[in-house]
């Protein structure tokens, strides 16, 4: 279902029984597949004694059954918050201040999550969306047996189901991930910072999801961990299908797992497109920064190149594009004018230099000595 997008050509996921897709593949297979989840015009507002922070702004988004949807962007960019508005796990301060959510379910019509009651979206927790943080260790209870939380989440999802044959489920789920179904009478903090984030993967997939979204699920783990529970993730997604909205500052992981990628900046989507495309021919320059800083795990070793600078005071944004006071490429439009989401390149860029910038702009950084030597 997946491939990977390094143009190396060096697979640094395991994911050689997945079939490789070409970004044509990818494109056509988002065309046929349905709706899912909507995001239209969503704002998310922290309101806060200091003055209200807004976080996110103006989110269109849109993801298709079985799409895995990357969201890069660096820290404070607003990238939790929007997947927790997404989820609606959303917790005061922060709240919706405008815009929508649909769920499209599969048994048709659409719901806007953000207009239902914490018990009418219990109808759709688990059952159509699920959820894995960054934390396992936040999210088991460590005191608690791992069979006592699986089988609690698995017969409050289905209600007919006995306690032995959710124990049974339980033990299933938890092989689909790797490991043995006698460790169900662990408690969570028995077991390894890998084995917990896999525990809760498998807890997430408990009632068969139509989508999981996951915050960061393996910046907890080390990198060998990591990709174990990358391909892990990979492989359960292309066997049952579901869609991941995938959160994390580390731009090329996303390159070599989503179908589609959304940057963030500044609390808004700044560019989004195929991983094949951002990662030739990003048409935002913050993107292109992104990129390089975060070179794929697959290419030789070289010297991290941050972007210079700091992300942008919420409560004190730059006139115009948020990103001018940092971009090598602004001109005075970009100090007075924030650009709006525009075709370019296959994707959609918020950049007024998109489009130009493969002709007569330079793609990296100018004052980066390594670029230019
Ligand atoms: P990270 O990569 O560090 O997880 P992120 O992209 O997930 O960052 P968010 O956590 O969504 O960023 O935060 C976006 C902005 O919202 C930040 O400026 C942050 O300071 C602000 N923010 C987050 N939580 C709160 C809160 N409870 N009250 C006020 N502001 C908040
Ligand atoms: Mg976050």
């Amino acid at each position: 279902m997946t491939t990977t997008h390094t143009p190396s050509g060096t697979d640094f996921l395991d994911v050689s029984e997945i079939a490789v897709e070409t970004t044509a593949d990818i494109a056509a297979r988002l065309e046929r597949s349905p709706l899912l989840l909507e995001a239209r015009g969503l704002d998310v507002t922290y309101v806060t004694e200091d003055g209200e922070v807004p976080a996110c702004r103006d989110i269109d988004l849109q993801l298709r059954r079985g799409e895995i949807l990357g969201i890069a962007g660096e820290s404070a960019s607003g990238k939790s918050t929007l997947l927790n508005a997404l989820s609606r796990l959303q917790r005061p301060p922060a709240v919706t201040s405008a815009g929508q959510v649909m769920l499209h379910p599969v048994d048709g019509g659409e719901v806007d999550l953000t207009a239902l009651s914490e018990e009418q979206l219990r109808r759709y927790r688990w059952d159509s969306l699920s959820i894995v943080m960054q934390s396992a260790m936040a999210s088991l209870n460590p005191v608690m047996r791992l069979d006592t939380q699986f089988i609690d989440v698995i017969m409050e999802h289905d209600r007919d189901m006995s306690k032995a044959a959710a124990r049974t489920r339980a033990g299933e789920l938890l092989e689909m991930v790797g490991i043995p179904a006698a460790r169900l009478r662990s408690y969570s903090y028995q077991l390894s910072g890998g084995m917990q984030q896999r525990a809760l993967i498998a807890l997430s997939l408990a009632s068969n999801p139509d989508l999981v979204f996951m915050d960061e699920p393996t910046t907890a783990v080390d990198v060998v961990m990591q990709r174990q529970i990358l391909t892990q993730i990979l492989q359960l997604q292309a066997t049952l299908g579901f869609a991941i909205v995938f959160v994390t500052h580390d731009l090329s992981l996303l390159l070599e797992i989503s179908d589609r990628i959304a940057i963030m900046y500044g609390g808004r989507i700044v560019e989004i497109g195929m991983p094949e495309q951002l990662y030739a021919n990003g048409q935002h320059p913050y993107t292109r920064g992104l990129r390089a800083s975060f070179p794929p795990l697959s290419e030789p070793v070289r010297r991290l190149r941050g972007i210079p600078g700091t992300p942008p005071d919420l409560l004190n944004l730059p006139t115009g594009c948020a990103y001018h006071p940092r971009c090598p490429l602004a001109i005075d439009l970009c100090r007075t004018e924030r650009p709006e989401l525009r075709p370019a390149a296959g994707g959609l860029a918020a950049c007024h230099r998109a489009g130009e910038t493969e002709e007569s702009a330079p793609r990296t950084d100018p004052t980066d000595p390594e670029e230019t030597a």
